[in-house]
């Protein structure tokens, strides 16, 4: 079987099994070859990887992947294109394709029976439309894994790289970067899919830390403090808090603040993932 992302293999599938893209599965299939090599090398897979493939459409990354690592789990919620990847599949013998939803599939469960419950790797080309639930999944689950190398949009790839004070910073960054060091690999411009998506693209690896970067007592309560800092993010933090249904008066909430040296009037958008951490380990007693 040629490889698909040679443009004209694609156009050459989709004519033969008279393929209709569903535009409600996010389906924009890559045809650039070194966008794939990229990525491939971005992920670092090797022989010894079991990789996960989330949504591998015509299998175009998928083949890359396949001669890259030991073996390839692909999960494709879409049936029409089981019979199209047993066929352009049909050279490897190292690819588990399951026909599911990603949000529905026990992922750990597949990494035990699959590798033992050792790390693998993730790679994608990610339904845009299910990016952050995706992600998110893969991390609280805490699926045994060493990294995620994937394509989202380019403005969900730079939320997730930010910073504090920038614009881009907010919830979606520090939970991110809570379980990973995130780096951008590359920009994509729509010319590298079929069909063009109307947003840029970029490739964004995210290393999972062996140990969470900060120590919280309560994850879960320092997470409800940053979702409502950034739900009304022109607020100053303490009255994001107090709307936000935080249950902690006023009074702590500015005591917590002196103890740890922020003016009064700070915004969420100031605070770094540490000073969340430690604030949430102030408020929650
Ligand atoms: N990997 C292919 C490529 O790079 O050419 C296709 C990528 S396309 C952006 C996203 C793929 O994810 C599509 O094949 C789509 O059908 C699949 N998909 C969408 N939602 C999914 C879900 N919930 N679970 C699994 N696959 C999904």
């Amino acid at each position: 079987m040629k490889k698909l992302s040679n443009p004209q293999v694609t156009i050459e599938t989709i004519k033969k099994y008279d393929f209709a893209f569903q535009k409600k599965f996010g389906q924009n299939f890559l045809i650039d070859e070194h966008v794939l090599n990229k990525i491939i090398l971005a992920a670092g897979v090797t022989k010894e990887d079991v990789v996960l493939e989330i949504g591998p459409g015509f299998g175009t990354m998928t083949q890359y992947l396949a001669e890259a690592a030991k073996e390839v789990i692909a999960v494709e919620i879409d049936k029409t294109l089981i019979p199209i990847l047993q066929d352009t599949l049909k050279d490897y013998d190292n690819v588990t394709l399951i026909n599911e939803d990603i949000l529905k599939v026990d992922i750990a469960d597949l990494v035990n029976k699959k590798n033992s419950g050792k790390p693998i790797k993730v790679v994608a080309n990610l339904p845009y439309y299910i990016t952050t639930p995706i992600i998110m999944g893969l991390f609280e689950s805490h699926v045994p894994l060493e990294n995620i190398t994937v394509m989202v949009q380019k403005e969900v790839a730079s939320r997730m790289q930010a910073g504090p004070g920038t614009k881009d910073y907010g919830a979606l960054s520090l939970a991110v970067q809570f379980y990973a060091k995130p780096y951008i690999v590359a920009n994509v411009p729509p010319n590298c899919f079929i069909p063009r998506p109307n947003v840029g693209s970029a490739v964004i690896r995210l290393t999972k830390w062996d140990r969470p970067p900060v120590k919280v007592d309560h994850e879960t309560f320092m997470f409800s403090l940053v979702r409502a800092s950034f739900n009304q993010r022109r607020k100053t933090l303490q009255n994001s808090l107090i709307n936000g249904g935080i249950p902690v008066t006023k009074e702590r909430i500015v005591s917590a603040l002196k103890k740890m040296d922020l003016s009064p009037t700070i915004r969420g958008e100031a605070l770094t993932l540490e000073q969340f951490a430690q604030l949430s380990d102030y408020l929650d007693t």
